[in-house]
């Protein structure tokens, strides 16, 4: 069945079988709750409330997971568990990757989080193309990103970077020096913003860390120029619409800014940002957008493909 027809008749099997890219996934957040029950015996329920903030969201996550992956082993375990659910999911292409601070962790090293990274890929789902992205946190001062990203750069590993964490824990432009480097050496550049910041801050971040890519960046749809500015320069925005929900950043499904940001001519996609956390996966996604009558399904199969590309 094609995925008009699968999201038409509601059914989710179907919607799991064809190619879809997550490209928004913090995997440690991202993992197949059934995998995790049986390598640590705990099982993690989904929220059932929603949040107050991002802050909320980390003490939440950190009672539910109670420190579990908060050392080596566990962030393998973690690692391997999101690529189970994105298997079991059908997401064919799959960007995920550890923060660089991971290297400080139980005396980890680049070169052997690079090879269990990439050896758990080849283990568990060498069919999904992986990209391979390498995380920075806003909260890290950026002498010390700088410090950890080069052993991965030495290495010549990654795709791409992302920058995640609390908008507002430094100023966007403390980071020009560490995107300048891993421009340099050739990766796509993403970063989180336009979630909790304005319209305007999206288009700082693009154009001092000169982007290509905007993980969440829905504020734009508040400012037609902003979204004229994304739409001429086809920077993609990596939305995760359940994620937006539950953090309180739009009221419902049906009011989602992504339909204003789609018919400003921007480049979105779908993606899950937290399996674990939000309850939804990838096909969920895809099908609770035309449920609520936010896109119809063959604009959700144009959505679906922009992903699919870089
Ligand atoms: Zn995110």
């Amino acid at each position: 069945m094609d995925f008009q027809t699968a999201l038409e008749a509601g059914d989710i099997p179907a919607i799991r079988q064809v190619p879809k890219a997550d490209l928004h996934n913090h995997f440690v957040g991202g993992g197949d709750r059934d995998y995790i029950f049986e390598k640590t015996g705990r099982r993690i329920a989904p929220l059932e409330r929603k949040l107050a903030s991002m802050a909320d969201m980390h003490a939440w996550f950190d009672g539910a997971t109670e420190g579990l992956f908060a050392n080596r082993d566990g962030r393998l375990i973690a690692f391997e568990a999101a690529l189970i659910q994105a298997r079991r999911d059908g997401v064919t292409r799959l960007e995920i990757g550890d923060d660089v601070w991971a290297i400080t962790l139980n005396d980890f090293s680049a070169e052997a989080l690079v090879g269990a990274l990439t050896a758990a890929h080849q283990r568990i789902a060498p069919e999904i193309e992986w990209i391979a992205q390498l995380g920075f946190s806003r909260h890290c001062p950026v002498f010390a990103i700088e410090r950890w990203l080069q052993p991965f750069l030495d290495l010549g590993f990654g795709q791409s970077v992302d920058l995640s964490g609390d908008e507002f824990a430094q100023p966007i432009e403390a980071f020009t020096p560490v995107y300048k480097r891993v421009k340099a050496a050739g990766l796509r550049l993403k970063a989180h913003v336009g979630e909790w910041g304005t319209a305007d801050d999206v288009w700082r971040a693009v154009e001092l860390l000169e982007l290509d890519e905007v993980q969440h960046g829905i504020a734009a749809a508040s400012s037609p120029q902003v979204m004229r500015f994304l739409a001429d320069n086809r920077i993609r925005l990596n939305v995760c619409p359940t994620s937006n929900v539950m953090l309180g950043r739009v009221d419902d499904l049906a009011s989602h800014p992504i339909r204003v940001l789609y018919d400003a001519g921007v480049r979105v996609t779908v993606n899950t940002d937290d399996v674990l956390i939000f309850g939804q996966s990838l096909s969920e996604e895809f099908l609770n957008l035309h449920r609520a009558g936010v896109f119809d399904a063959a604009e959700l199969d144009e959505i679906r493909l922009n992903g699919l590309t870089d």
